[in-house]
């Protein structure tokens, strides 16, 4: 059962306020529950046991232990999978079929992954001569950092704070989590499975709120927080950047994206659909790899454009647990009211509009929920808001060209620089493209496959380090060198 009242989590408690704020349910915008807001109080009390824990068990732990403790981690959440399910539907409204396969099987894999890297890593070693004709030995040798603030988006809830929590721990850290305002249940359950593992007390707290003069701002500018780990926007990364400064703390900021997919003539045409489909609409266009502008090579454009016509008009919009929904509501009014009114933009810049562009019809009982249609426009110059700016919703604009400089122009004139997809069969013309993109990730006749041992993070406004695999070493932890005269 989706519990109706949502708590803190500090040092092993669940946590009240007497400040409440709603939860609701997307697919009707009811009320569903009541999640407790932190105050400064609960903040700083996060922050002290997380610290506390440092210096405690946790500190004191052998890596093998901490290892075991992640992996028990793993089976604990796959054995309360439907539990995790039915709470991320809840605060999302995503289908269940998406949720089922990506978000908490891979939420739950982030700790596997990290445990299986802090196994294995090794680290640097030197030997060098000394004037008085001896030598000296350097090792690296890595500490973790301390305590980590992470502050989490609401599109891929558990998946994308444990993309953090998971490196942290493995790193020795300690954590404060705060996860979106809109999506605070899985992260609360898993409080309960930390407890239930044996994950010592303070080692991760859950702190609930907003981000302005709530627990996002209370926590990235708390003194005793060591580094802050950010996914969300890039207006409030650069928010959190600032908040960082102070105290010259670490951050990595994972943040927004107006990603391009570049689609060749000679491509596999089914798969580029079907990979485009999916870019543009899965988890309703809320995914920050998405793909918002589609450029189709000219002999390509109509039959490309009819056949995304065709996709989009075939997704089932509906409940989570339908298996047949195809997509889901946006997260909130609010998001919902930003995305119309870029479809409102999209028309008075022009566009024509290919497929949706508006509100579904809904049953009754759904009426008053955050749906909106599968969207395809055609027609705008590159300049045009829409073409410009990250929208977050389940729309794309398509645009012909004819060579490869044009494309590779207007697919990097963008102040984000975070993903994209490029579809063609030529392999020489895939790396030229694929080098040349200015993002993070270039993916060929493929999207959204990720092996979690590479590095993911965003080239430009998209983001600053690279998280995944050893590369998060570089965040989690802070790399001393040991020089020993011999
Ligand atoms: P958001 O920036 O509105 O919120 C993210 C988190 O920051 C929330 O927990 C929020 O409460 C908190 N926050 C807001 N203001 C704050 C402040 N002043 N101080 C501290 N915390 C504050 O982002 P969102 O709407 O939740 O997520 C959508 C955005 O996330 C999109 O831009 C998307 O592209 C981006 N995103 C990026 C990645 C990536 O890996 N690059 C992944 C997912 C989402």
């Amino acid at each position: 059962m989706v519990a109706d009242k949502i708590l803190n989590f500090i040092n092993g408690e669940f946590v009240a306020t007497d400040k409440w704020f709603d939860n609701r349910n997307p697919i009707s915008n009811a009320v569903i529950g009541q999640v407790a807001e932190a105050g400064k109080r609960e903040v700083d009390a996060a922050v002290a046991a997380a610290q506390a824990a440092l210096k405690g068990p946790w500190g004191k732990m052998p890596l093998a232990r901490r290892v075991e403790l992640l992996e028990a981690l793993v089976g604990e959440i796959n054995n309360r999978f439907d539990e995790f399910l039915e709470a991320e539907c809840a605060d999302t409204g995503k289908p269940q079929s998406l949720a089922a396969h990506i978000d908490i099987p891979r939420g739950a894999a982030n700790f596997k992954v990290f445990a299986d890297m802090v196994k294995n890593v090794p680290s640097e070693f030197f030997e060098m001569a000394t004037p008085d004709g001896k030598s000296c030995i350097n090792y690296g040798y890595r500490s973790p950092v301390g305590v980590i603030g992470v502050i989490c988006p609401w599109n891929l809830p558990l998946l994308l704070m444990t993309w953090k929590v998971g490196p942290a721990l493995a790193c020795g850290n300690t954590v404060v989590v705060k996860p979106s305002e809109e999506t605070p249940r899985t992260a609360a359950l898993l409080g309960e499975v930390m407890n239930k593992v044996g994950i010592p007390k303070g080692v991760y707290n859950v702190v609930h709120g907003f981000g302005p003069n709530s627990a996002g701002e209370f926590l990235t500018t708390h003194p005793q927080v060591n580094a802050i780990t950010f996914t969300g926007e890039t207006r409030t990364g650069e928010i959190i950047n600032k908040a960082a400064a102070i105290g010259s703390r670490p951050v990595s900021l994972e943040m927004g994206g107006k990603n391009a997919a570049i689609v060749f003539a000679d491509c596999d045409f089914d798969a580029a659909i079907e990979g485009t489909l999916r870019s543009a609409f899965v988890n309703c266009g809320q995914v920050c790899l998405g793909t918002e502008r589609v450029y189709v090579e000219r002999p390509l454009f109509e039959k490309f454009v009819a056949a995304m016509k065709a996709g989009a008009e075939k997704l089932k919009i509906g409940v989570p647990d339908d298996p047949y929904t195809g997509m889901g509501p946006l997260i909130s009014k609010e998001h919902q009211n930003k995305v119309l009114s870029y479809f409102a933009i999209a028309k008075e810049e022009g566009a024509t509009i290919v497929t949706g562009g508006g509100v579904p019809a809904m049953p009754a009982e759904l009426q008053d929920g955050c749906w909106v249609q599968p969207t395809i426009w055609t027609g705008l110059p590159e300049t045009a808001r829409v073409i410009k700016e990250e929208i977050f919703g389940p729309c794309c604009h398509i645009a012909p060209f004819d060579t490869e400089d044009e494309v590779l122009a207007k697919a990097n004139d963008n102040i984000y620089g975070l993903a994209t997809a490029i579809w063609t069969k030529d392999i020489s013309r895939a790396h030229r493209m694929a080098q040349q993109m200015e993002v993070g990730i270039a993916w060929v006749n493929s999207w959204f496959l990720r092996d979690l041992r590479t590095p993911f993070g965003g080239a430009k406004q998209s983001g600053i380090g690279r998280e995944g695999g050893v590369h998060s070493l570089e965040f989690y932890t802070e790399l001393k060198n040991v020089c020993i005269k011999l």
